[in-house]
């Protein structure tokens, strides 16, 4: 049996025995949270549970380090269509120890692609486009960077209204404890006493 073939299986299932039900919930988050991570597999679950965060309480944007790497990118389009329209009032950017993004090696993926099949051809007239593959295929040498760097992005903004507080923490994906990088509250006062 494919994987398709057991999710589709169970999913009969789940439906037919409205396992569905103590998951049911509106649109708007209860805790009014939008929280930017990882795609790590480890924080799957561990994530939610670490942070107490139950179906309905929070929007989850993750993607390869928790990262925004643009400011017109489709990550902060997610982050401002939370806050004008589904009531989001503070974000959370969640890093975390041992991220692949670690040290991202932009040659490492290429070779890689090229391993399996595109051919150099193609990169080279990628680059002649305009492609900064190095740019674009970045991660960062230290998870507080990452982290400090989307907090920045979202933080300054033009689009965001102010009085939304911008925190940047880092959990453990063996024991989901968090450290706190930095407090959006103490952001805004400080901006406010300026
Ligand atoms: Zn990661």
């Amino acid at each position: 049996m494919t994987l398709l073939q057991e999710i589709m299986n169970h999913n009969t299932v789940f439906v037919r025995e409205r396992q569905y039900e103590p998951f049911q919930t509106d649109l708007m988050p209860n805790k009014k949270l939008l929280i930017l991570t990882c795609m790590d597999s480890r924080l799957v679950e561990l994530l939610p549970r670490a942070m107490d965060l139950r179906n309905g309480d929070v929007k989850i944007l993750k993607n390869a380090g928790a990262l925004v790497t643009h400011p017109f990118g489709s990550v902060m389009r997610s982050i401002l269509v939370a806050v004008f329209n589904l009531g989001v009032c503070e974000i959370a950017v969640v890093g975390h120890h041992g991220c692949g993004m670690t040290g991202l090696s932009c040659t490492g993926i290429l070779d890689k692609a090229m391993a399996r099949g595109v051919s150099p051809a193609t990169l080279t007239t990628l680059r002649n486009s305009g492609i900064d593959f190095e740019q674009w295929l970045r991660g960062f040498d230290k998870v507080e960077d990452g982290v400090l760097q989307s907090v920045e992005m979202i933080r300054r903004h033009p689009l965001l209204p102010s009085g939304i507080p911008v925190h940047g923490l880092i959990i453990s994906p063996e024991t989901g404890k968090l450290d706190l990088l930095c407090d959006g509250y103490v952001q805004i006062q400080e901006a406010a006493t300026v």
